[in-house]
């Protein structure tokens, strides 16, 4: 599985195979769009439930979070022990919550309210460093609250993107998540990143899995000249 090094690392190289992935998914799937009116505190809260569990587990904690305290004063006034009770389904639900109930304290204390909204003025790299500098909010949180909650152009590498990039050949087969942010971010085409995000996403789910690949109907097959298998 190991891919010899060579000029596909050059840099331009890379940044049209990631376009034209980009493409290609988009032609496959459709251009995602983001939901309106997402919130970015939500956002933050619902990306650290996410960590090291399943969409279908985030979910059900974040649903069940959000029925016990419907607001987040409510998670900042409850004793931590209901916090964890609520978000259980997430797993790893006492270090969450108490990471959780720190960042609503921390955003309580510099704003005097819940509410991530003065991120929206802000420089995308100044955020990175504010929000970056909490207790568990790693790269690609921050990616996500910049991508999802402030509809900026960030790229959250989880998963899913690592092994693929890895296989395509436009993430290093060493590297990585935390170095992938920033290996990212130069390579995505002006304005792709939601659609390659979530489209990628989305291949890696239903086709280049982790354990058996769907290689015979793969429609990115042909990225293969760079190819790890
Ligand atoms: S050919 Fe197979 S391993 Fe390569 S990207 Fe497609 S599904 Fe993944």
């Amino acid at each position: 599985m190991r891919r010899s090094e060579g000029p596909w690392q050059r840099h331009d190289d890379l940044k049209v195979k990631v376009k034209r992935i980009a493409l290609l998914l988009e032609r496959e799937y459709g251009v995602p769009q983001r939901e309106k009116g997402s919130d970015p505190l939500d956002i933050l809260i619902q990306t650290i439930l996410s960590q090291n569990t399943n969409d279908l587990n985030r979910d059900r904690a974040y649903e069940r979070l959000k029925s016990r305290f419907p607001l987040w004063e409510d998670v900042l006034s409850a004793k931590t022990e209901a916090v964890i009770s609520a978000i259980r389904p997430g797993g790893l639900a006492g270090q969450k919550a108490r990471r959780i109930r720190e960042i609503l304290r921390r955003i309580k204390k510099r704003e005097k309210k819940l509410s991530l909204s003065f991120l929206k003025g802000m420089d995308s790299e100044e955020i990175k460093k504010l929000i970056g500098g909490l207790k568990g909010v790693g790269p690609k949180t921050v990616h996500c609250l910049l991508l999802f909650g402030l509809g900026r152009d960030a790229f959250p590498v989880d998963t899913h993107i690592l092994r693929i990039g890895k296989r395509l050949g436009f993430i290093p087969e060493r590297m990585d998540a935390v170095k992938a942010h920033p290996w990212m971010v130069p390579l995505i085409p002006k304005g792709k990143s939601l659609s390659l995000h979530l489209n990628l996403i989305r291949f890696g789910r239903s086709i280049c899995k982790a354990r058996r690949p769907q290689c015979k109907e793969c429609f990115l097959a042909e990225e293969r000249l760079y190819h790890s298998q």
